[in-house]
C-alpha cells in the first residue's frame, strides 16, 4: 500500500472528513483492521486565510510548498492538498517536491464526466467560482462547461464557508441559502452542482436535493484510497 500524503487544516473541519473517508474506504476494501498510511502536515488556517484575502498567494505558496516537503520527507507517495482553493499554488508547491500532486479539480472531473455531466454549476470559495485556476482546468483540460452562482451569491456562499463551516458553525438558514442557489444553477442548465469547497458536505448532503451533488472531498478522498491500493 502506498502512503497517501495530506496536506491538511484548511481547514480542520474538513481535514477530519478527508482523515475518515481515506480510512472507511481502505477498510471498506481490503478489510479486517486495514487501515491508510497517512502522513499529513496541518497547517494554522488563520495565516493562510490572511494571506489569501490580502492576495498574497506566494507567501501561501511558501507555506505549503514547505509543508508539502515535509509531508513527502515523512515517507508520502503522493500528495493531496486538501481544499479546492489551495490548488491556486499547486504549479509553485509541485515545483518543490518530487512526488505527485493527485488535482481535485482532475478527480472530479473523472467523476463528472463516467456520470455523462457535460454542463456543471460550481460552488465554492470567491477564489475558485471567480478565477481559472479550477474553473479553467475543467473546461481546457476535461471539455466541461461550468457555471457559477452571480456576484451576491457568489459572496453569500464564500461568507458562509469562511464564517461558519470553517469555524464548524452548521445552520438550517445557510443550508437553504445553498439550496436555493443549487436550484438557481440547475434552472441555468447545470446537470449537476460540484461541492467545490471541503466544507460543503458538511452542510449540504444529497439527501437535501434532488439536483445530483459532486462532494470534492469523498471524491478526492476516494481517488487516493484507489491509488494507494492499486485499484
Ligand atoms: N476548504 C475550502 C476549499 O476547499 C476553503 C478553505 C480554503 O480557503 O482553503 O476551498
Amino acid at each position: 500500500m502506498k502512503t497517501i500524503g495530506l496536506l491538511g487544516g484548511m481547514s480542520w473541519e474538513s481535514t477530519l472528513s478527508y482523515y475518515k473517508s481515506i480510512n472507511e474506504g481502505v477498510k471498506q476494501t481490503l478489510g479486517g483492521l486495514n487501515s491508510a498510511k497517512i502522513s499529513m502536515y496541518s497547517v494554522n488556517f488563520a495565516e493562510i486565510e490572511k494571506l489569501q484575502h490580502e492576495g498574497k498567494w506566494d507567501e501561501t505558496a511558501a507555506i505549503l510548498s514547505d509543508a508539502a516537503v515535509s509531508v513527502e520527507k515523512a515517507g508520502a507517495d503522493f500528495l493531496l492538498i486538501c481544499t479546492n482553493t489551495m490548488h491556486k499554488v499547486a504549479p509553485q508547491i509541485e515545483a518543490n517536491i518530487s512526488i505527485p500532486i493527485l488535482h481535485i479539480a482532475d478527480a472530479t472531473a473523472h467523476k463528472l464526466l463516467e456520470s455523462g455531466v457535460r454542463k456543471v454549476g460550481l460552488l465554492g470559495t470567491n477564489f475558485t467560482m471567480e478565477q481559472d485556476f479550477y474553473k479553467g482546468r475543467l473546461s481546457d483540460k476535461f471539455g466541461i462547461d461550468v457555471v457559477v452562482p452571480e456576484q451576491a451569491d457568489r459572496l453569500n456562499v464564500h461568507e458562509i464557508i469562511y464564517q461558519e463551516l470553517c469555524r464548524g458553525e452548521i445552520k438550517d438558514e445557510s443550508r437553504k441559502v445553498y439550496l436555493d442557489i443549487i436550484e438557481k444553477l440547475h434552472q441555468q442548465g447545470a446537470q449537476a452542482v460540484i461541492l467545490g469547497c471541503t466544507e460543503i458536505a458538511l452542510l449540504v448532503k444529497q439527501s437535501h436535493t434532488d439536483v445530483p451533488l459532486f462532494d470534492t472531498t469523498a471524491i478526492h478522498a476516494e481517488a487516493a484510497v484507489k491509488l494507494a491500493i492499486g485499484s
